[in-house]
């Protein structure tokens, strides 16, 4: 047989945190700062609901579009949190994580050749989802800007193939937000250019200190924007694999025609926890924010203490030290590390070529790893000086 595989997907490399981190689960010892995942365990009362389904037999198929309760409670909580409003029998899809509903979105939009403006660097699955549903990255840098992008530099990369941006922030692997006059400046340059807007807002509660802005909330921007969240980094749920897609109904009914063929729908019982989630367990949320800010203001001044330059961060749990001073690429820097001092972080490089130069560190870690982190970065730094 010629052909044999996806010539799109040969195209492709595996993300480069998995390959990393391949080498790090055959190390002993290693402290890691890289997977992006909360180190605290899924809220109890969260759990308890999901044990109670079990014990009640709730195991079968939901809905297609997802639990209509859960739905329900994601609509009220849309409107009440960030001013969206969703109506939830047809503008919210409940999707296997964030993941699953950006694949979606992609396949139900993008034709061969059609052009999607992404910042880099860039969380790592954008750029194999949009070249997978046959449509071009074109990526702007924002490493001089507080990897934030200027309006004016994503206008000067549309061009008449131009048909989405995708935006993150809180930023993975930045730890960045984004100020209200640039978002409202982005959103005005969409509804000039007629382009769509995905708007990934997997880390909006976690936003320290300036409160977070949908742009999906601004005039003319609803019909356009579609928003991506979930349950993964605020509730501490990774594993539970729930997320939803809010959108306009088109847009919704196309994903749920993809969404109903391969995925059928998404874990009834996950889907029950998420409703306790959203109506009983945002106090929690607000501790575990509180603690990732406090954990990352330490980090970060510790880091900057030892010359490594690191951005303050405004959200999620990520920062993004720059290792120019070292005069080492980031992976060399990240494997030499592991070698030296076993501890794990992300080479920069593998959000994309803009990355290159600096390291993603995920601080959701216990106060004594990351003080012991510290140690070691400090120790790795001077043999180098020596
Ligand atoms: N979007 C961003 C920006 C992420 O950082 C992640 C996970 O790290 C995801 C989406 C995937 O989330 P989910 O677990 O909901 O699939």
């Amino acid at each position: 047989m010629k052909d044999r595989f996806s010539k799109v997907l040969e195209s492709i490399p595996p993300s480069g945190i998995r390959a990393f981190f391949d080498l790090v689960q055959a190390s002993d010892n290693v402290i890691s700062l890289g997977v992006g995942e909360p180190d605290f365990s899924t809220p109890w009362t969260i759990r308890e609901e999901a044990i109670y389904r079990i014990e009640k037999g709730q195991t079968t198929y939901t809905s297609n579009m997802g639990d209509p309760e859960l739905r329900a409670a994601i609509s009220e909580y849309q409107d009440q949190r960030f001013s969206n409003h969703y109506d939830p029998s047809t503008e919210i899809l409940v999707t296997n994580g964030v993941s699953e509903g950006a694949d979606l979105v992609l396949r139900s939009i993008l034709n061969p050749g059609d052009e999607v403006i992404i910042p880099e660097p860039m969380y790592v699955c954008y750029d194999p989802l949009v070249r997978l549903a046959g449509g071009e990255v074109v990526t702007v840098n924002t490493s001089q800007s507080r990897f934030v992008p200027t309006p004016e530099l994503i206008e000067q990369n549309i061009t008449k193939r131009t048909k989405m941006i995708i935006l993150c922030y809180p930023n993975n692997p930045t730890g960045m937000s984004i100020d209200q006059t640039v978002l409202e400046a982005i959103a005005k340059l969409a509804i000039r250019h007629d382009l769509w807007v995905i708007s990934d807002e997997i880390y909006a509660e976690l936003s320290y200190g300036k409160p977070f802005v949908s742009i999906a909330s601004f005039p003319g921007m609803k019909e356009r924007t579609i928003v991506l969240s979930g349950f993964s980094k605020a509730f501490a749920m990774t594993g539970w694999r729930v997320g939803y897609v809010c959108a306009e109904p088109e847009l919704i009914s196309r994903a749920c025609k993809i969404h109903q063929y391969s995925a059928l729908c998404c874990s009834s019982i996950s889907q029950k926890a998420a409703i306790e989630a959203l109506r009983h367990s945002r106090g929690d949320v607000k501790e575990m924010v509180e603690s990732y800010h406090q954990r990352g203001k330490y980090f970060v001044s510790e880091l900057n203490k030892m010359g490594l330059e690191t951005l303050s961060p405004e959200g999620a749990f990520y920062c993004f030290p720059s290792i120019r001073k070292t005069g080492m690429d980031a992976m060399s820097f990240a494997m030499a590390l592991l070698k030296a001092e076993n501890v794990a972080v992300v080479p920069g490089n593998a959000f994309g070529k803009d990355g290159e130069g600096y390291i993603r560190c995920c601080y959701a870690s216990s106060l004594s790893d990351l003080k012991e982190a510290l140690a070691r970065i400090q120790r790795f730094l001077s043999t180098l000086e020596k």
